[in-house]
């Protein structure tokens, strides 16, 4: 029996059971052989560290700390940091490899990796802050690197802690290293363009499939589940291409408006709400959950992990959904959603816009060079809207949900990278 037999998923899932459950699909789907299977499975690397920061107060706290690198096959590894109290082994193993397939899936030369600290950000000072995103970068010397390891920010950690992580880093080093980390503040090496740039991959993959499925962007109407970086930026490109945004959500509830969202208004609302859409007077209250099931064309997910699943995916109207959030979807709902033939831009396409622009941010940092938005536009769409016919492709050929043919795509590319390189 071949060891690439999907595990069945247990009643509650975890991401890292669903993600192993679609890579198992696509391999069998792909003929892999059982020793590529075996070098792919399992991350290269796991990392924990016990880091002890003095605290304002004085008292000293020992936070947990973990880097996971689950594959250099195909380049330096690439993943972002996450700050959060429920961050996980687990977790983050799914989502280094989460960032493998990504990166594989829309041809850029790194492998995949994620790092996570369980600390609650929000109940800590930005001193003690900075020393923990210090001593962690301290404690990954040897992990992270320009040629090794790249670190982004993810989950409670932007531009600020980048900027800390880069400057650790060279004091270590001896001399400045920008290419360290991606996400940093423009000044500092960051890439124009990279702030909207996973919302513009999402909006640019959404007119790719709209079209396959001849849905006109002047007549149609979508709604975005999370109104941060990645659902307010493709809210607001969706928009300018025509179409209709009549439901936004965020952690303070659902508001649908009818006869359109005014997107520009809603961010600026939100600038000045402490970030939140609550109050938001332009459209009227819904619950967070009721955004799924509107009677849409388009629907974005671009919030949380398992939104979709078992219990709503059956309800859902709209004819296309893309995934600007990671793992937005169950994998038990995938069946639901294929059976209702229901076309899924998946995350590991949809959302790789952010990881491309962070790709030119290392260019440019290597360069020494800085390109212009336009540039940087350019080239991100282009690599966007070719990797998606070329999924589309695969998906056709193959017979198989665009989930599982993004997947296709990555673990092939990989595993011809693998054969050429060897192993011991
Ligand atoms: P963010 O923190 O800027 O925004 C998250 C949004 O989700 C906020 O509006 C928040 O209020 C909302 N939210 C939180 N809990 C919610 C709930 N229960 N119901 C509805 N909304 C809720 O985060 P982001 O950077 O936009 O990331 C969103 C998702 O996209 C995550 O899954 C992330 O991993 C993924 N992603 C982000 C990037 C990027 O470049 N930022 C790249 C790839 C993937």
């Amino acid at each position: 029996m071949s060891y690439i037999e999907p595990a069945p998923i247990k009643d509650k899932e975890n991401p890292f059971e669903s993600m192993m459950f679609r890579f198992s699909k696509a391999a069998q789907k792909l003929g892999l052989n059982d020793e590529i299977y075996n070098v792919l499975k399992s991350p290269d690397k796991q990392v924990i560290v016990n880091i002890p920061i003095t605290m304002d107060d004085g008292s000293v706290r020992v936070f947990e700390g973990y880097r996971v690198i689950h594959s250099n096959i195909m380049g330096p590894s690439k993943g972002g940091l996450r700050y959060d109290m429920n961050v996980t082994l687990d977790e983050v193993k799914a989502l280094a490899a989460w960032m493998t397939w990504k990166c594989a899936v829309v041809d850029i030369p790194f492998g995949g990796a994620k790092g996570g600290i369980k600390c609650n950000p929000r109940e800590m000072s930005s001193g003690e802050i900075e020393r923990l995103t210090r001593a962690y970068t301290t404690a990954m010397m040897n992990v992270i690197g320009q040629d090794r390891d790249i670190p982004a920010p993810d989950m409670g950690t932007g531009q600020r802690e980048m900027a800390w992580m880069m400057d650790q880093y060279s004091r270590h080093q001896g001399v400045t290293i920008s290419g360290v980390v991606t996400g940093k503040p423009l000044i500092l090496g960051g890439s124009l363009g990279r702030l909207a740039a996973t919302g513009r991959g999402v909006m640019v993959t959404a007119l790719s499939a709209m079209e396959k499925l001849k849905i006109n962007p002047y007549q149609c109407r979508c709604s975005v589940q999370g109104f941060g970086n990645v659902g307010s930026h493709a809210a607001l490109l969706m928009e300018e291409r025509g179409a209709k945004i009549i439901a936004i959500s965020d952690i303070s509830g659902g508001y649908v408006n009818e006869g359109g969202i005014d997107i520009d208004k809603a961010m600026k609302y939100r600038e000045q709400n402490e970030g939140i859409l609550d109050g938001f007077s332009e459209a009227d209250k819904i619950s967070g959950e009721e955004i799924l099931i509107l009677d849409t064309d388009v629907l974005i997910p671009a919030a949380l992990e398992d939104v979709i699943t078992v219990e709503n995916a059956k309800d859902i109207k709209a004819k296309l959904i893309v995934e600007g959030a990671n793992g937005p979807t169950s994998a038990k709902a995938d069946k639901i959603i294929d059976s209702n033939r229901l076309m899924v831009v998946p995350d590991i396409l949809a959302n790789a816009g952010g990881v491309t622009v962070s790709y030119f941010e290392w260019v440019q940092n290597r360069l020494g060079y800085k390109w212009t938005k336009e540039r940087v536009n350019r080239r991100s769409d282009r690599i966007m809207k070719s990797s998606f016919n070329y999924v589309y492709d695969v998906s056709q050929r193959y017979d198989v949900s665009l989930r599982i043919a993004a997947y296709m795509v990555a673990i092939d590319k990989i595993a011809k990278a693998y054969t050429h390189r060897g192993g011991f």
